[in-house]
């Protein structure tokens, strides 16, 4: 009997046909019978600067010939030594510890790991995680659990653990999120460690956008009450939102930054987790009961810091900034001749995301629409997957003009054809 592959986030019971990509090329793809397809959402919110650039794959052959792994605990090696050195580069200067692993998901594990070993070394016992509506942070236990509750992890609920919610700032209602934030700030009986936050666009609760301003404002509040801040850029970050990382545009520095996605231009799983001295301080000991406990078998693997090391190159010798900057000005027009049909709403932007809901006022991701549009943009030579009924383009920075047009007219054909 041959094994059958089951696939993430895939309902097989409907049976729905599973295309194959045989190779990829800057931003297409191309399938098994010959079609090719414009990848419209970087391959699931990774992909920056196009399929199988040629700086990234070359690292990866030259790397993988000389060192493919190598244990990390208690060992080094130059790509990780490189690339700890180059994000300096792109990060604050205070955020000048790099703890190494292999997904968002990960990244956030150990973020909130840091948190509480940050307080329990230093005899402070502080548990509590306050956490966004609306957020995803990954799929294992602890990312769920700082994560929005729904369909999605109803089965796991009982083993997530209890977090401090604040509601998502709607415009006009953003004091009642900071006031909510401040109550948990101030509560003596239970403080909380930390504050995890996926800065300016919640990304799979729906493509929420909220201001900088909002950022900056639950920044201070932390701050002003000793509370941990962790920005999740695992989507955010390397571009997504116009600057390489969204704290950029509130002017915050976090204490701990997640990233993943990106950061190895979207070729190899590898992540990091960013954090100041304080956090390192507080494990820094001659007692051996206070190290980092956290590791995984490829953590640092020299060939995704080789193809990290190649993304980090890529940003300091292409016009990256310039890419970006294009689409953002073309989606901001895209926007406008949207804006003219009225069976969709809320039309919004946060640098080169672009999404609005189609046929109701809001987002809802179990939307029968979903698949529906699913299959109308894969017909039409389109990858686009909408959260249920919250459509939004995401795409690599290399898409060219043509691409994109393409892309808005396909989307622009959905909005008729499901109006
Ligand atoms: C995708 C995502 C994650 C999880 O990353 P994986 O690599 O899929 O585990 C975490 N946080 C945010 C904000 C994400 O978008």
């Amino acid at each position: 009997m041959t094994a059958k592959i089951w696939h993430p986030f895939t309902q097989h019971g409907l049976g729905q046909p599973i295309p194959e990509i045989v190779r990829a090329e800057g931003a297409t793809l191309f399938t098994d019978d010959g079609r090719a397809i414009i990848d419209a959402i970087s391959s699931w919110w990774v992909q920056t600067h196009g399929h199988c650039h040629p700086t990234i794959v070359a690292a990866i052959q030259e790397q993988s010939a000389s060192l493919d792994q190598i244990i990390f605990a208690g060992w080094t090696h130059e790509p990780a030594q490189q690339l700890a050195k180059g994000l300096s580069d792109f990060l604050p200067d205070s955020l000048d510890h790099i703890f190494f692993s292999d997904s968002g998901s990960t990244a956030v594990e150990v973020a909130l790991k840091m948190a509480l070993g940050y307080w329990h070394n230093q005899g402070h016992e502080r548990h509590r995680i306050v956490v966004m509506d609306h957020s995803y942070h990954g799929d294992t236990i602890g990312a769920m659990s700082v994560g929005a509750r729904g369909v999605f992890n109803q089965a796991y609920a009982p083993l997530l653990f209890d977090v401090g919610s604040i509601p998502f700032p709607t415009e006009g209602a953003e004091q009642v999120t900071l006031d909510a934030l401040t109550a948990f700030c101030t509560n003596q009986d239970n403080p909380p460690a930390a504050l995890i936050i996926e800065p300016l666009i919640l990304g799979a609760g729906g493509m929420k956008i909220y201001s900088s301003k909002v950022l900056a404002e639950m920044y201070r509040i932390c701050r002003q009450h000793d509370v941990l801040f962790i920005a999740d850029e695992v989507m955010t970050g390397w571009g997504r939102t116009g600057t390489v990382f969204a704290c950029e545009q509130a002017g915050i520095t976090p204490d701990i930054l997640c990233m993943a996605k990106g950061l190895t231009g979207g070729v190899i799983p590898l992540a990091v987790t960013a954090a100041s001295a304080p956090i390192y301080d507080a494990h820094f000991s001659q007692d051996r009961t206070k190290m980092f406990f956290h590791s995984s078998s490829f953590t640092a693997n020299p060939i995704a810091c080789a193809a990290a090391n190649a993304n980090l190159q890529i940003w300091r010798d292409e016009p990256v900034q310039l890419r970006i900057d294009d689409i953002i000005t073309r989606h901001k027009d895209f926007a406008r001749q949207l804006s003219e049909h009225n069976n969709i709403s809320a039309i919004r932007q946060c640098g080169t995301i672009l999404a609005f809901e189609i046929d109701e006022a809001s987002g809802n991701y179990m939307s029968a629409l979903g698949p529906q549009l699913l299959r109308f943009f894969a017909d039409r030579g389109v990858l686009l997957r909408p959260l249920g009924n919250t459509v939004y383009l995401m795409p690599p920075y290399c898409i060219t003009d043509v691409q994109l047009s393409t892309v808005y007219s396909v989307v622009e054909e959905a909005v008729e054809h499901f109006a």
